[in-house]
């Protein structure tokens, strides 16, 4: 690692024992990262295989951010008794030939798999193959989970990558590829740093640019740039790619060992690290100093959403002066959470999987100054007098790398300033 960044030696949390929830879960399903990937693959169309409520889900996720004609829509099965699948499989052809016809700039379309029983009976992954030999190679058809039954709303992210991966290209060619959809404006300034510290080939994944697969092999050396990317980074891996992992580029902290850590893999000199990034690291140190003062010696628990946890606790933690009462998560991805937990300073419970029940006695009991949940938690919790914050809000915003530091950790402090004022008001 580059001295002049070098961290402080710290297990954290890395050896704290870990309770496993197993009951009943309050987690979006694997279909919502839609609302946000179709936005990061301008040439890709998603088509779920599904039923009424899964093109619900979507409608009030998403209808109200789409502005254009939609890059995504709902097959509706319904009810089909064994002898409907072949159908089902006709019906499927021809709504993908539709779609097709009617876009010709697709280059990928995702079939979407989801819960119901009439579409856990179709083969979807055979549909895939047979649609793509029938609409290649100018439009790729793939297929992938994003039932609620296995996936979590960001494990949705990691299928459809993970799908993409034994398609891409083959290379030889030293190259970093960032693996995560980022909003255009956190991938231009990550893609500005990079430049500058002299990274000879730069590929991420996805690719907004259409039409420009990304290339993969033994020279490719892998970071994410979210911690719920292990089924991409497994395939990247049978791919022949290194993964290469470091605390994640949340506040300033995070975004200096991750770029240290790619630097480092490139022989990128010390002076030229520094020189590149002191004054971005500056500008993030005062930023989250500005935005962070409700939250230093305030209590934190994170509940398991995102699986975002790990590195979002760190960063409260570590600089905004933040306590973690516990960390949940809903899969500890050791490989790829590694740095992170290291750096967490040890205390907190940390939690693998839901049981909601039992997580929700414990924040009562606990009573944090701010509860990190699902969409469906807050709500109540607000009305038991909890300040809380949506996760998910986490994800569809530009959060990472040094010139969002500041507005990170302002999305936190937030909650903690609207109580305040409505406090005062209450008092005046
Ligand atoms: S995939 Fe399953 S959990 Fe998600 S909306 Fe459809 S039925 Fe509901």
């Amino acid at each position: 690692m580059n001295e002049s960044v070098a961290l402080r030696p710290a297990s954290g949390c890395s050896a704290t024992p870990v309770l496993r929830e197993r009951g009943q879960r309050e987690v979006f399903c694997g279909l919502t990262s839609i609302v946000w990937l179709h936005r990061a693959m301008p040439d890709a169309f998603f088509l779920v295989v599904g039923s009424r409520t899964c093109a619900h889900l979507l409608q009030s996720a998403a209808g109200v951010m789409i502005f254009a004609e939609p890059r995504f829509g709902t097959a509706i099965l319904e009810e089909q008794d064994l002898a409907g699948l072949a159908d089902a499989n006709a019906e499927l052809d021809r709504v993908v030939a539709e779609v097709i016809a009617r876009r010709p700039d697709l280059r990928h379309l995702f079939l979407v798999g989801s819960c119901p029983s009439e579409v856990i009976k179709l083969d979807l992954a055979r549909a895939a193959q047979r649609l793509s030999a029938a609409h290649g190679p100018a439009v790729r058809v793939l297929y992938y989970s994003g039932s609620g039954i296995e996936t979590t709303f960001t494990q949705g992210e990691d299928a459809c990558l993970a799908s993409i991966v034994p398609t891409l290209p083959a290379t030889e060619a030293a190259q970093l590829l960032v693996v995560g959809a980022m909003p255009d404006i956190v991938e231009d300034q990550l893609r500005r740093l990079l430049a500058d510290l002299g990274l000879p080939r730069v590929a991420v994944l996805p690719s907004r640019r259409e039409g420009n697969p990304v290339p993969v092999g033994p020279g490719t050396v892998v970071m994410a740039v979210q911690p719920f990317l292990g089924e991409t980074c497994a395939a990247l891996r049978r791919r022949g790619a290194r993964i290469l992992t470091a605390p994640f580029p949340f506040g300033e902290e995070g975004t200096t060992a991750w770029l240290s850590a790619a630097a480092g893999a490139f022989g990128v000199p010390a002076g030229r690290f520094e020189a590149v990034t002191a004054a971005p690291r500056a500008r993030a140190r005062r930023a989250v100093d500005a935005r962070s003062g409700p939250l230093r010696g305030r209590s934190v628990f994170l509940l398991p959403d995102s699986q975002l946890e790990v590195p979002l606790a760190r960063f409260l933690t570590r600089e905004c002066g933040m306590t973690a009462i516990e960390v949940g998560t809903p899969y500890l991805h050791r490989e790829l959470l590694g740095p992170d937990l290291a750096l967490l300073p040890a205390g907190p419970r940390i939690s693998e999987g839901q049981d909601v029940d039992r997580q929700l006695d414990r924040v009562r009991s606990d009573r944090p100054d701010l509860t990190v949940c699902g969409l469906g938690l807050a709500n109540p919790l607000e009305a038991e007098g909890l300040a809380t914050k949506w996760s998910i809000e986490l994800v569809f915003s530009p959060v990472h790398f040094y010139e969002q530091a500041g507005d990170l950790a302002g999305l936190f402090a937030r909650p903690l300033q609207r109580r305040a004022l409505l406090a005062a008001g209450g008092r005046a």
